[in-house]
């Protein structure tokens, strides 16, 4: 990875807040960390300011296009945008909005691998800002406890609504399972469109994006096989 090697360059008018079109970036798709970049003053705004703020910005992206804000149709738009942003899509940027996870004892002794399979994803890529729509898999062998089986699909989906990469969404919704289940042997699998890819740049509506987490038990290549076997068995 060579992102060290990236100078961010702003533009005069970003008044170094924002960072300008960087060619050296452009369509590449990198990887910098496993945590979401944050900034350390990230939730200093309330819910209702960042709306604002996000409203009167849009606003200005729309009128720099050349739309007219004056048109019924677009009015509303960007406060409609401001309001997905923070209250929807991107709401899993804010640790309020995690998922609280109950456990329960595992009163059955179940002690094979558990899938939940098919999880319905929708997420937006952090480069572009368009949908990665896709669906995730996961998988946990109990060590003791088990989760309400909602819990999994809400677990993705927290981690769904944030500016993403696929390898990052991947490996947070492992590590969050891991920690929450208390055991290494979660397995996550994510197969998903990336509309920057579909619908702009190589325009190639076919190809999908394959990402997989194995821990722990998971790693055998014999249990990998059966995960696979669950997930294809439609
Ligand atoms: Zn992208």
């Amino acid at each position: 990875m060579k992102t060290q090697d990236i100078t961010m360059k702003s533009t005069p008018q970003s008044n170094g807040v924002l960072n300008g079109y960087n060619k050296e970036i452009g369509d590449n798709h990198l990887l910098t960390s496993l945590e979401t970049p944050m900034k350390s003053d990230a939730f200093a705004l309330s819910d209702e300011e960042k709306k604002y703020r996000i409203a009167e910005h849009f606003t200005q992206i729309m009128d720099i296009l050349g739309l007219d804000l004056n048109d019924d149709s677009l009015n509303g738009t960007p406060d409609r945008v401001a309001k997905m942003y923070v209250e929807e899509i991107f709401s899993g940027l804010d640790p309020k909005n995690k998922p609280k996870a109950t456990l329960f004892d595992n009163k059955y002794q179940y002690n094979q691998m558990l899938v939940e399979k098919n999880i319905t994803l929708f997420s937006n890529c952090e480069h572009h800002f368009v949908p990665i729509i896709g669906k995730a898999h996961v998988a946990y062998i109990s060590s003791g406890k088990v989760i309400g089986l909602s819990k999994l699909n809400r677990i993705v989906q927290y981690y769904a609504k944030r500016p993403q990469v696929q390898e990052r969404l991947t490996n947070q919704i492992a590590n969050e399972l891991k920690q929450i289940l208390n055991t290494e042997d979660v397995a996550v699998i994510i197969d998903a469109k990336h509309l920057c890819v579909s619908s702009r740049g190589v325009e190639d509506n076919n190809s999908a994006t394959v990402t997989s987490y194995y821990g722990g038990k998971f790693k055998n290549a014999e249990k990998i096989r059966e995960l696979q076997s669950y997930i294809h068995n439609d």
